[in-house]
């Protein structure tokens, strides 16, 4: 059994994440999407559990695709798996720096850990989480951005309205 990892802070998630997510899927047999909860950044608009709801909840149609939570270092959380892939988009150059460092440091801390990297789709490459954070704080139009099923518990977020409650009961796969 193939086994691919993907971690990340998915905050919230959006196209490009979800097409990493399909193409994963395809190639692997086993795709476990994983909400870092130490990666959470400034400006946060959802918490890591809400997270996992909402990928929960694009993934649906996919059965080999699998969500949780992670408090703490990728190269732990890996340790429970025999022969795991990181998978990890690159958009654009800018990436590449961060990307690699990080590969190295997490084979540094743990030998088995092996990092792949998946190029985004060109439809994708200027989208990123923090983009539909600012855009929807401004009251922009998403629909090109975040898959449809997520698109209202975005909206509502960003207007500081009440959570749907789907959102709390959504249970990880
Ligand atoms: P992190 O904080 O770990 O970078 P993100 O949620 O921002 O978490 O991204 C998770 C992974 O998804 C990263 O490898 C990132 O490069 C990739 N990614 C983000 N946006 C896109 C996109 N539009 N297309 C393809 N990959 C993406």
């Amino acid at each position: 059994m193939s086994l691919a990892i993907y971690p990340g802070s998915f905050d919230p998630p959006t196209l490009g994440h979800l097409d990493i997510i399909r193409r994963a899927a395809l190639i692997f047999d086993e795709v476990k999407v994983c909400v870092m909860k130490n990666g959470a950044k400034s400006g946060a608009m959802f918490t890591p559990e809400e997270c996992v709801c909402l990928i929960g909840k694009i993934t649906e149609r996919f059965n080999n695709v699998t969500v949780s939570a992670f408090d703490g270092l990728l190269a732990d959380y890996i340790e429970d798996f025999e022969k795991p892939v990181i998978i990890r988009g690159l958009r654009a150059i800018t990436d590449f720096d961060y990307e690699f460092q990080m590969a190295l440091v997490n084979k540094k801390l743990n030998s088995k850990l092996e990092t792949m990297f998946m190029v985004a789709d060109t439809r994708y490459t200027y989208l990123s989480s923090s983009v539909v954070r600012a855009l929807a704080r401004s009251g922009g139009k998403l629909s090109c951005l975040v898959p449809a099923e997520i698109l209202d518990a975005i909206c509502r977020e960003a207007r500081g309205g009440v959570k749907p409650e789907s959102l709390s009961q959504h249970q990880a796969k």
